[in-house]
């Protein structure tokens, strides 16, 4: 077996972004599985790319990641919605956020909009929003078919993956598996929570830990679109950028008041059309090993609150699923060289999505 360049252990979007960007660059690549295709978090979630709402300081990496997807897209032949996101407005303090956050982001990333053109842009006409904004710098994929496209034309493209293949220990160029050993020229370490097998000192450094969020697919009625995006107040209240309003307070004490269900279970109300329908979410709980089980309780919550939104009435559950991510209460982001030739990059904090091609450019350049 040759030795590469670059050795990527884990195929979720972060090792295939990275992938990718030293493929392009002309780097040898080979990215090791445990699995047999990606069937970790960068397949369950909501595919929404929120460059927009994150925080100032990672703004240029957000631009960076942007640019990567795009380009992704075209070479690869994904769908990749430039629609933007859509937020109403149901209170006066939601409203206040988003006129406090266009100010600062600036109107050429987030466009206000009245009551009547929101409910134009969620296609509901008794939504009785107050208004709104349009983020429309964001984009979407779709989760199911992004990864397992970028790995596959990876393959065609002369990048070496190695299925089936679990890693055990990663030190100085040479990964050690249940297959044997491989070799590169740098190793980049992308297991997501599992992070805590290979270097359980950096996972507890962070306190590394799993976050489980309950999920579901509804089927989509015609009006409304496949490349639509809703971020909702509970939204507003978790993203850095605009949880760094002045208003952050007044909204917490608001959603606290008005939705206690929503804010008792961590919720981030939000939805994204798919070509498979509408995925609709989110619930947040934090362990070290989660319980399996879908609350039945906060689905039907979460659903329920969503489609009312959408003027949905009887909405059709095609699909559930708890999905999972990394989350640390320490760090959004894990990005540390335990050795000379091996970068660990771990997104803590439910935004890989958002932070995959803009993170590669960043461990490939060895920015941090
Ligand atoms: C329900 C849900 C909604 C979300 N919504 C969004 C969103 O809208 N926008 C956004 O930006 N982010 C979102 N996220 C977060 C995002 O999905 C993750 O941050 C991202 O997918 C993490 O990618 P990854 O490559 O690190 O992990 P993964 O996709 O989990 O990939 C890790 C890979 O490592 C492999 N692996 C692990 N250990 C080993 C080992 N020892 N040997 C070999 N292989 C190993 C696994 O098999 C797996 O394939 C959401 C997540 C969830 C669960």
């Amino acid at each position: 077996m040759s030795t590469k360049d670059l050795i990527i252990v884990g195929s979720g979007i972060i090792g295939l972004a990275t992938a990718f960007r030293a493929h392009r660059e002309g780097r040898t690549v080979h990215v090791i599985d445990r699995a047999d295709r990606p069937v970790g978090s960068s397949i369950q979630n909501f595919g929404h790319a929120c460059f927009t709402g994150q925080a100032d300081e990672i703004q240029p990496v957000m631009e960076k990641s942007r640019e990567g997807w795009l380009e992704a897209a075209k070479t690869v032949g994904l769908w990749a919605a430039e629609s933007g996101t859509i937020v109403p407005a149901v209170t006066d303090v939601e409203m206040q956020i988003l006129k406090e956050f266009a100010d600062h982001r600036g109107a050429d990333k987030v466009t206000l909009l009245d009551a009547g053109q929101i409910s134009e842009a969620i296609g509901n006409p008794a939504l009785g929003a107050v208004g709104g904004a349009h983020m429309v710098r964001d984009l979407r994929v779709n989760p199911r078919e992004a990864a397992p496209k970028i790995a596959a034309w990876l393959a065609e493209n002369g990048v070496e993956f190695t299925w089936n293949t679990h890693v055990t220990k990663v030190s100085d160029g040479t990964v050690y598996s249940n297959r044997g050993e491989f070799h590169a020229a740098e190793v980049v370490v992308c297991t997501n929570f599992d992070l805590v097998d290979l270097f359980p000192e950096i996972a507890e450094r962070h306190e590394l830990e799993i976050c489980t969020l309950v999920m579901s697919l509804i089927e989509r009625p015609d009006h409304i679109a496949s490349d639509f995006s809703m971020l909702t107040g509970t939204s507003l209240a978790r993203y850095d950028g605009f949880a760094s309003m002045p208003s952050n307070a007044a909204l917490r004490a608001d959603l606290a008041e008005r939705e206690p269900e929503l804010v008792g279970c961590i919720a981030n109300l939000m939805v994204t059309g798919i070509p498979e329908g509408l995925l609709i979410g989110d619930s947040h709980a934090y362990a070290k090993s989660p319980e399996p089980f879908i609350d039945e309780e906060i689905a039907a919550l979460l659903l329920e609150k969503a489609t009312a939104y959408l003027g949905i009435e009887k909405p059709v559950v095609k699909q559930r699923w708890l999905g999972r991510y990394s989350n640390s209460t320490k760090t959004n982001l894990i990005l540390e060289k335990p050795d000379a030739k091996t970068t660990v990059a771990v997104v803590a904090s439910g935004i890989g999505m958002t932070y995959s091609f803009g993170l590669s450019d960043q461990i490939l350049r060895g920015d941090f």
